[in-house]
């Protein structure tokens, strides 16, 4: 059987944090704004993961009220995801994924993200596409307040 799923990301674009993607520090002015380290990619990627598993979401398991998540290792929590994934008797097939924003231009990240996906995930690095695009200066995307990312997941059991 196959199972698809899908998720979505957003975190606010504000000084003095990092901005993590996928793993990869990006130098940029701003960072995302959030409990863990705040990697939209990494946070995306697993909520498609657990919907096309049926396991609720990433947000549930890791909740922000919970201390032990401060600061916490998005990509640490994607591993986690991943393992519950394949504890209820699901491969993953493949994950694609969009990045949304304007600044900081993401392509020279990109293969390093996908290298670091298909580490956390164990899967080979073909089967991880990580994309980006640009708002065109429209949103929370296009001014530099935000940044979102979207993802789906095929899974096979
Ligand atoms: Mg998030």
């Amino acid at each position: 059987m196959m199972r698809v799923g899908h998720g979505f990301d957003v975190h606010p674009l504000v000084e003095g944090r990092k901005l993590m993607l996928g793993g990869v520090h990006v130098a940029f002015e701003r960072g995302a704004l959030g409990h863990s380290d705040a990697d939209v990619l990494a946070h995306a990627i697993a909520d498609a993961l657990l919907g096309a598993a049926g396991l609720s979401d990433l947000g549930t398991r890791f909740p922000a009220s919970d201390p032990r998540w401060k600061d916490a290792d998005s990509m640490e929590l994607l591993a986690q995801c991943a393992a519950a994934v394949r504890a209820a008797g699901f491969e993953i097939v493949n994950t694609d994924a969009t990045i949304v924003v304007d600044r900081p231009k993401l392509a020279p990240h990109i293969d390093w993200m996908r290298a670091n996906l298909a580490v956390r995930l164990e899967i080979d690095q073909s089967r991880i596409s990580v994309k980006a695009k640009s708002s065109e200066g429209l949103g929370y995307t296009g001014d530099g307040t935000g940044i979102a990312a979207y993802a789906v997941a095929l899974l096979s059991s």
